[in-house]
């Protein structure tokens, strides 16, 4: 099928030929002839599928007629976060080349005021997080009676993300006869009943089984123990031994890890960032375009952030935490493996991770076979290595486990013109934190499913390895004085004998003698 058969314009066509685009994916042309004819649409869809391409071009076909009016957008579509609102907002510079068409973007950590301005002049296409959207609404600045094409996009997201009370109220703000394009790559039952909702007698494009991963995409599980400074080993190492690693996304469950695993493998020479909710727009993008170019060769990620982006050609995936959420183990690795390329998407898997690995195993439909070993990477206690496939240091650069090692970081995010609030504020950094941990040997593949057992800290330990700034490893709390007692409170004290003491004597002999 070509792009011609579909309906779209010729404007359109012309940027989609621009754009290299030879014939349409299945879900665009699933999609895109129903949304011309102004029907309701749901479609199960991933991200990489071509699905945005499946409502913008329809979108900017349709908005060739007509004119916006100021503060009453003619179209909105709802995305869960930023870095995908902004991604469409591209898809629509891109395919929009041939139009005049406003585009506003609202989302939050950008300030109000350009947004408002372009709101008062009139956007034809509104891309909007919820929060942010219902801030200008409830500043009296926008009106959504205007709106015809609704779009809400990634919605399992957005039902994680807790924003469904928020899609509700948006609903009902915008004129019953709208139409209205739903997407989600997975249709559990709480999305089920959203879309018929919203949605009136839609047509159901659906393009992929929900739980399905790309057959490009070579899977991996390798063991660790459950303590995160093994788990950094582990992940180290798998960095290093990975054949062909052009760059990585490397996924944590928790903000907090994802920022304590970017300092680990920051201070350890590698070319890496972090992206995670917290952080303020300027960094996130900065991060991405970093990484989108090369410049950057690791990513360290929540999965909020990381959904939906669209980085091609993205080699590896490592799953620092095996996801809570078995869906979400799909959309990581969907990260790589992309457009028919070939990927590898390894799980660093600990004793307390079986149910979870259960769940996901049983959601693709099949076992994720073990690792072979990992080669021993020669890493020294208490020094960084140097070399490797994501190594960054440049020469000059003092090496890792000084004690000004604050200031160190600062000169490097500089040399790369990264700013502090690139890589948010973590707890203290202690020296000793990073100092590797006692040598494990490599885990043999498990032929029998066994799963890794968590395994306890070497009690052989230097002491400064015990000291952790995780949360979770933490020393025990310093009660009283500590180590640190004055002298004088050391030294031998005689008291004077009370009538307690005397009591107590007494009551003493009267047992004894009884
Ligand atoms: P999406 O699923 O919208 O995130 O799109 C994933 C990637 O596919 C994007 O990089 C698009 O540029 C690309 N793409 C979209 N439609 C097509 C198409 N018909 N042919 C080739 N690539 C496409």
């Amino acid at each position: 099928m070509s792009f011609d058969s579909l309906g779209l314009s010729e404007k359109v066509l012309t940027a989609v030929a621009a754009a290299g685009y030879r014939e349409p994916t299945p879900i665009q042309s699933g999609a895109i002839p129903h949304v011309l004819e102004r029907r309701d649409v749901l479609g199960i869809a991933q991200t990489g599928t071509g699905k945005t391409a499946s409502f913008v071009l329809p979108m900017l076909t349709l908005l060739e007629r007509g004119r916006a009016r100021a503060r009453m957008p003619r179209t909105l579509i709802l995305e869960p976060t930023r870095e995908l609102a902004a991604q469409v907002e591209e898809n629509f510079s891109r395919y929009g080349v041939n139009h005049k068409l406003t585009v506003a973007l609202l989302i939050g950590g950008v300030s109000f005021d350009e947004q408002d301005r372009k709101l008062g002049r009139g956007a034809d296409v509104l891309i909007a997080t919820p929060g942010r959207l219902l801030d200008h609404q409830e500043r009296g600045k926008l009106l959504m009676q205007g709106v015809e094409i609704l779009v809400i996009d990634e919605a399992d997201r957005m039902l994680d993300m807790g924003f469904i009370p928020d899609i509700e109220r948006i609903c009902k703000l915008i004129p019953f006869t709208r139409q209205t394009l739903f997407f989600s790559a997975t249709m559990p039952p709480e999305i089920q009943r959203l879309a018929d909702k919203f949605l009136q007698n839609p047509i159901k494009v659906e393009v992929a089984r929900p739980a399905s991963t790309a057959e490009t995409v070579t899977q991996k599980l390798i063991g660790s123990g459950g303590e995160q400074h093994e788990k950094r080993a582990v992940l180290r190492q798998l960095v290093r031994s990975a054949v062909n690693l052009k760059n990585a996304i490397i996924f944590c469950n928790r903000k907090r890890d994802v920022a304590t695993v970017f300092h680990s493998l920051e201070r350890h020479g590698f070319s890496v960032g972090a992206l995670h909710g917290d952080m303020d727009q300027h960094a996130r993008t900065a991060t991405l375009d970093s990484f989108r170019k090369g410049n950057l060769t690791l990513l360290v990620a929540s999965d909020v952030a990381a959904r939906g982006l669209d980085i091609p050609d993205v080699s590896h995936v490592f799953n620092f935490d095996v996801p809570h959420h078995a869906e979400d183990y799909v959309h990581r690795i969907g990260r790589t493996g992309r457009a028919g390329r070939s990927g590898e998407a390894v799980t660093i898997v600990s004793s307390s991770d079986q149910k979870s690995l259960a769940a996901i195993e049983k959601l693709i439909g099949n076992a994720i076979p073990w690792s072979e070993p990992l080669p021993e990477t020669g890493e020294e206690e208490g020094e960084p290595r140097r070399r490797s496939g994501g190594d960054r240091r440049r020469k000059g650069e003092r090496p890792e486990g000084r004690s000004d090692r604050a200031e160190g970081q600062g000169n490097r995010r500089r040399d790369r013109g990264e700013s502090r609030r690139h890589a948010e504020p973590v707890e203290a950094i202690v020296d000793a934190e990073e100092a590797p941990p006692p040598p494990r040997a490599p885990r043999a593949p498990r032929p029998e499913r066994e799963r890794p057992k968590a395994e306890p800290v070497s009690q052989a330990a230097p002491e400064r390895n015990r000291r952790r700034r995780d949360p979770e490893d933490r020393d025990p709390p310093v009660i009283g004085l500590g180590d640190h007692v004055p002298a004088f409170l050391l030294r031998p004290v005689r008291l004077r004998k009370t009538k307690i003491d005397d009591l107590a004597e007494t009551l003493d002999e009267e047992a004894e003698a009884s």
